[in-house]
């Protein structure tokens, strides 16, 4: 996962949430410190992100790191439905980016929600990872886009939804139109995004706490896995894949040690 590190994140943080919740963007930020350059090979790895920088160092410690491969089998039966998660997402402004290791779209009016167990969560960013960075039952899939929620009070929630190739799928279209292709641009699209597009049509998914996919891995968030395989053509995945130089942007699943997965549905 990877958080609003753009200027326009800021000036969000500034507006939307007030100077506490800005503190934790900042420190949530995957590349709010530029002359730290991660990335995922060689070097500049994930396997050496947590020598990179002492404000890398969960990155190498044996916490509750994220991704994880979910293995259904064991996964504890939570009560689900949609009592527990529920999504309101409307159509709004966006920004969008290309950092070149990602490619996001932004929500800088926070009229997007989702509410996790009584508590709402505001949508502040889509990003994708290309391949997944969870698998399930060990099995990768060739996209995984990341919904990133903050609540009022700064904790974040991420729904993972992973895509497998398939039929074309129109919100992926929209993402692909409203991302610059140049690496380093930002944009102010007039367009916005189908969200429902994005999302599986059932609500059922796996949750477990776990951290930021990049630099510097700060845990407590709370990650929801939609459990349902969402569809995109292959020229498409491709085409998302390329906005970053079609390298892989997926950190390597971590332990899960101690943790339980739950499936709620
Ligand atoms: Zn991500």
């Amino acid at each position: 996962m990877e958080t609003v590190s753009w200027a326009g994140g800021r000036e969000f943080s500034r507006r939307q949430f007030g100077a506490a919740a800005g503190a934790v963007l900042l420190a949530a930020c995957g590349r709010s410190d530029d002359r730290v350059r991660w990335g995922y090979s060689g070097n500049r790895g994930p396997e050496n992100w947590g020598e990179m920088s002492d404000g890398y160092a969960a990155c190498s410690a044996e916490g509750e790191q994220s991704p994880v491969d979910i293995d259904t089998g064991s996964a504890a039966r939570g009560e689900g439905g949609a009592e527990e998660l529920s999504f309101a997402y409307g159509h709004e402004q966006i920004h969008s980016a290309n950092t070149g290791l990602f490619a996001k779209v932004k929500y800088p009016e926070g009229q997007s929600r989702i509410r996790l167990r009584g508590r709402e969560y505001t949508l502040i960013e889509i990003h994708s990872h290309t391949p997944s960075e969870h698998t399930i039952d060990g099995r990768s899939f060739p996209m995984e886009m990341h919904m990133v929620h903050q609540s009022p009070s700064g904790e974040l929630a991420v729904a993972g939804v992973l895509f497998e190739t398939g039929r074309v799928n129109p919100a992926v279209r929209q993402f692909i139109d409203a991302v610059p292709i140049r690496a380093g641009a930002e944009s102010h699209p007039d367009s916005t995004l189908d969200l429902s597009g994005l999302l599986p049509s059932q609500d059922s998914y796996y949750s477990y706490p776990g951290s930021l996919t990049t630099p510097p891995c700060s845990e407590n968030v709370r990650w929801l896995v939609m459990a349902d395989i969402q569809e995109a053509g292959r020229a498409q995945i491709d085409r998302v894949s390329a906005l970053t130089g079609g390298r892989a942007n997926n950190r390597p699943v971590q332990p899960l040690g101690e943790r339980t997965v739950v499936f709620n549905g």
